[in-house]
């Protein structure tokens, strides 16, 4: 079957192979990919950013059917439509997995990280650990939510943001594009949106965003301050650390910075701002099963549309370009049904 594998020494690309999978082991699935789409997170570990990997098959939003299991599965059968997502299994025991944190387990297995991921025509699954994807949810925008859906929807949870309050979106690609329709769709929050390209802040005004900042219009937190009176809550989805600064001072007191991009660096935080106003910063880690399974209904209810483009495997080097140089609205998404 043919796979995305990244380049040994790491560069930031990868090579499409015929890759043979090893078989199944008691309690895994085989799954046919559908759809995988590409992730910022992708590019860092196929940078090496995260360390060497060599003959990694990279991908971590994949959907597809189960075609086969092994023994042991309950969970799955045979044409199961199921998630293969970041958190890809936890140990299962330790204090995070017992918890309802369980992305935070020290012996976390991450799709196309540590074990082989989705950008592939197959990928194993601990079938405990693939959340099915619902009746009523087009697969391809499953693939979004698998990743960015629930990275954005976790955030907001864990912004603790209210019906009524105001939530800025950081950053408006794939993360931001959907953190806008989660915040006022579901969370029924009004959205300010900074982004520094017009496309984007567009695309984030027909979902709904009533506040929209571009960066290169100066100071983005005043103008925020002066627009929304601060927001209660700031989603970090960009990956210019200068963003995570803005982001402090655009916040009313007693306002929370959730963090979920990854930009490699660190954010400066005043600390008389931080006490004088009650600051809280908080990291968001994708999600675990039970909030992919809550984003995944919401999908299937209609209340978000992740913007997808379908392209084709062999074309996997473009979209890396294309997702490193920003050109990318909403998510590029390999389609492995009609196009392999
Ligand atoms: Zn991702
Ligand atoms: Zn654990």
């Amino acid at each position: 079957m043919k796979a995305a594998v990244m380049h040994t020494p790491a560069d930031g690309y990868v090579d499409v192979k015929d890759v043979t999978l090893r078989d199944l082991r008691p309690g895994e699935a085989l799954v046919d990919m559908e759809y995988c789409g590409l992730c910022h997170t992708d590019l860092h570990v196929a940078a090496g950013e995260f360390g060497e990997e060599p003959n990694r098959i990279i991908g971590h939003e994949g959907i597809g059917r189960v075609s086969k299991v092994a023994p042991g599965v309950t969970s799955l059968k045979v044409g199961d439509r199921v998630s293969i997502a970041w958190f890809y299994q936890g140990c299962g025991h330790c204090e995070y997995c017992l918890t309802g944190r369980e992305t935070f387990c020290r012996h976390v297995l991450n799709a196309g990280y540590n074990v082989d991921g989705a950008m592939a025509e197959q990928c194993i699954v601990k079938a405990d650990y693939a959340v099915k994807v619902p009746e009523g949810l087009d697969p391809v925008e499953a693939s979004s939510l698998t990743c960015a859906g629930v990275t954005v929807y976790k955030g907001l949870k864990v912004a603790g943001i209210k019906p009524g309050q105001w939530v800025s979106i950081v950053g408006a690609g794939g993360l931001g594009n959907l953190a806008v329709q989660f915040a006022h769709n579901v969370f029924n929050a009004h959205v300010a949106v900074v982004d520094g390209k017009a496309d984007k802040l567009q695309a984030a005004k027909e979902n709904g965003a009533e506040v929209l900042v571009d960066w290169h219009d100066g100071n983005v937190a005043e103008q925020i301050q002066a627009k929304t009176g601060g927001v209660h809550a700031a989603l970090v989805t960009a990956v210019a650390p200068s963003a995570f600064n803005q982001a402090v001072y655009s916040l009313r007191p007693g306002g929370k910075l959730v963090a979920i991009a990854l930009p490699q660096g660190d954010m400066k935080l005043n600390i008389a701002k931080t006490v004088l106003d009650g600051i809280i910063v908080a990291g968001s880690l994708v999600g675990t099963r039970a909030d992919l399974a809550e984003c995944f209904q919401f999908g299937a209810e209609g209340k978000v549309h992740p913007i997808v483009h379908t392209r084709r495997l062999d074309e996997i080097n473009d979209m890396i370009q294309e997702l490193k140089d920003g050109h990318v609205v909403g998510r590029n998404v390999v389609d492995f049904v009609h196009s392999v």
